[in-house]
């Protein structure tokens, strides 16, 4: 069984979660895309973790964790979560980590110039994570990158790494930031080469035989449809596909095709990053839902912005995902409201709209909200404490129903809380 996870709004919807919750019945997790520009926190038995590169398989005994191909690896970053999770308990090994060989490499430089980047467009900065993502992705598609199977012949990477260090003066010259010295760069390839030297593998091979063999596959993103580099809300994405149709890419075996495609969406809408965000809320709900949520960005802590759920991005969403079920998370967080507002379509220019927009028509969007009445309990308990659907107060049912029938694909899982038991399955 080959399934996908992926996100179906902004990212943040809560996929760690559920890979770490379904993770049991999968031999293998793969990440496929992005790097360590967002992150998952999962909560389980053994603690919380925060992983931003690392696929939440790794808290799992007797899974396999492979980083595709179709990432950017920050290899000091990676090196960081090894030693976090290894000091936590959490066993490390070649035998459960693999790292594709033909990924290639997030360098100090890329850190760098995303940050310079952002900072001469000041006020108009794209609200990157200045992680160095955006310049490692280009510079791949520029063919100018260290890949990680670079990193087991420290003998020819001198001479890689000279015409691609230069070319990166010019750029780092036109910022009027110090160059890059070709020997710290070295030093920092070997330095955690060799640390991560015996994780390097072919991992196309390995995955293509696994599947050949009856492995069961999950493949984690990373951010959601409207982050994706070609669906999203471009320019304000991420510089990678973020859909589902491109897990067997990045993965490494192109000619796999997916039996479950699962889309988290979360109860309302979350945001990290910039650009147009039609529900957004703001003030006191803005700040009541954001604490409610524990709204802050696991890379990086930034408050993310929140609203309604939007029936509109998220309808769009699951299409571009190809979702055949979808799985609604931090439902419990609603707990608290009267009456719950959901956005069923935009207002643009007087004309009422239900298909996600582009550009400057979604820039001019406004909300047209429906108010469902809240949940009536007295305290999140009486949500994070349901286990069946016909446990869940009746507001609370007929609030997944809508957003079912809105979104047009099968609620299949209901998360009432983070914890692993915390899910109705329908
Ligand atoms: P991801 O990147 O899509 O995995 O999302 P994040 O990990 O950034 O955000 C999910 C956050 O919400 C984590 O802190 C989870 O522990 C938490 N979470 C996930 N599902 C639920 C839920 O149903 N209820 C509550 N209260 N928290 C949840």
């Amino acid at each position: 069984m080959l399934t996908a996870i992926v996100g179906t709004n902004w990212g943040d919807e809560g996929k760690g979660r559920m890979v770490d919750l379904l993770g049991c019945d999968y031999d293998i997790i793969v990440r496929y895309q992005g790097g360590n520009n967002a992150g998952h926190t999962v909560i389980n038995e053994r603690g919380e973790f925060v992983l931003n590169l690392l696929p939440s398989g790794i808290l799992r005994h007797n899974t396999v964790n492979v980083l595709g191909t179709g990432m950017i690896i920050d290899i000091a970053h990676l090196w960081g979560e090894i030693e976090k999770l290894s000091a936590a308990g959490i066993e490390i090994t070649p035998k459960n980590l693999k790292i594709s060989e033909k990924a290639c490499i997030c360098m100090p430089y890329h850190v760098a110039l995303d940050g310079l980047e952002e900072d001469r467009l000041g006020k108009s900065a794209q609200g990157s994570t200045r992680r160095g993502i955006a310049p490692a992705y280009a510079d791949k598609y520029l063919r100018k990158s260290v890949r990680i199977g670079d990193l087991l012949d420290f003998g020819t990477l001198p001479g890689k790494l000279e015409p691609i260090v230069s070319r990166v003066n010019v750029t780092m010259k036109g910022y009027g930031a110090a160059p890059v010295e070709i020997a710290d760069t070295l030093a920092w390839l070997e330095d955690y080469g060799t640390k991560l030297a015996p994780f390097i593998a072919n991992c196309e091979d390995y995955l293509n035989d696994a599947i050949k063999s009856g492995k069961n596959v999950m493949f984690e993103a990373q951010l959601g449809t409207l982050r994706d580099i070609d669906f999203g809300i471009y320019p304000y994405t991420t510089s990678s596909t973020a859909l589902a149709a491109f897990a067997p890419i990045g993965a490494g075996v192109p000619g796999a095709r997916l039996d479950n495609v699962i889309g988290i969406m979360k109860a309302y809408s979350s945001s990290v990053g910039g650009g147009p965000f039609t529900v957004e809320m703001s003030g006191t709900e803005a700040e009541e839902l954001r604490a409610a949520g524990g709204e802050y960005g696991a890379a990086t802590g930034r408050p993310r912005r929140v609203g309604a759920f939007d029936a509109v991005a998220s309808r769009f969403g699951a299409k571009m995902q190809g979702a055949d079920a979808i799985a609604l998370t931090k439902l419990d967080v609603l707990y608290y409201l009267d009456k719950i507002p959901v956005c069923t379509a935009y207002d643009i220019g007087g004309e009422r709209i239900t298909d996600f927009p582009v550009g400057d028509k979604l820039e001019a969007a406004t909300p047209v909200y429906e108010y469902l009445p809240g949940f009536g309990v007295s305290s999140i308990d009486e949500l994070t404490s349901c286990r069946k659907f016909s446990e869940l107060p009746e507001n609370a049912q007929k609030y997944v129903l809508f957003i079912e029938k809105q979104v047009g694909v099968p609620i299949k899982y209901v998360s009432i809380g983070a914890e692993r038991e915390q899910i109705i399955v329908r």
